[in-house]
């Protein structure tokens, strides 16, 4: 870890590279033009996400430089990559060792908020659901040395421009936090344009921009399971730290 950065902030913790700009990109720029700290955790490095899904060592190379793309243009503090877990086999790992190395992560950085995956993961890919819990489980541990984050939120995708298009469950599709990213959705298509390998990218961009160029204010949806509070939360449309 780089000592030079603030402990504290907003992180976010995911499975693959492209998750972020798909899921929280506007929340975490946001927070960076407040002055907080953002941070990012990848579990797997992607390198399944070609269209047959085979494994391609060269594919996770080159997502990797996707993700620091993204990272630049959302203004991230620091992007961190797991060892040892495969683009779509996270769950054939030893879920206890996630949980472990998810909570070390978290304890060396003490952010103030964690975003992760909810427990349909938005699109129901294993990969998400595996990280989301894993996260959920790694605050809990925390919790128990009294050093767990102030809140932690999924990823409420109710506000997508482009519709809900996945079998969410009752905590994702109900948001209790409303957050406006307008002034900041051109960084969000920014970040998910460097993901150029993911053909899935196309249909999320087209949506974006025509919300943006229709005059529409755009949001991302969070719920906060941590202290749960049920939805809408009294702070709806402010910010998540
Ligand atoms: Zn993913």
């Amino acid at each position: 870890m780089n000592d030079s950065i603030a402990p504290g902030g907003l992180a976010a913790v995911l499975a693959h590279p492209d998750d972020e700009s798909f899921g929280c990109a506007g929340a975490l720029a946001l927070a960076h033009d407040a002055g907080a700290t953002t941070r990012l955790l990848v579990v797997t490095r992607g390198e399944a996400g070609s269209p047959d899904g085979t494994a391609d060592p060269t594919l996770g190379d080159r997502r990797e430089s996707e993700l620091i793309c993204a990272a630049r243009a959302i203004g991230l503090d620091e992007v961190s990559l797991l060892d040892g877990y495969a683009d779509g086999g996270v769950a054939d790992q030893l879920f206890d060792r996630l949980v472990d190395e998810i909570a070390a992560w978290l304890a060396d950085r003490r952010p103030g908020a964690v975003i992760t995956f909810g427990p349909h993961g938005v699109t129901g890919h294993p990969d998400h659901i595996v990280v989301g819990n894993a996260t959920r489980w790694a605050v809990e541990r925390l919790a128990d040395a009294g050093t767990a984050p102030n809140a932690v939120y999924v990823i409420s995708p109710i506000f997508d421009p482009s519709g809900n298009r996945y079998d969410l469950s009752p905590e994702e599709q109900s948001a209790t936090h409303r957050i406006e990213i307008t002034h900041v959705a051109g960084r969000k298509i920014e970040a998910l344009g460097c993901h150029a390998s993911q053909a899935d990218i196309t249909d999320e961009l087209a949506a974006l921009r025509a919300a943006v160029d229709g005059g529409a204010p755009i949001y991302e949806g969070y719920s906060r399971v941590r202290p749960f509070v049920p939805a809408p939360h009294p702070d709806f449309d402010r910010a998540l730290l």
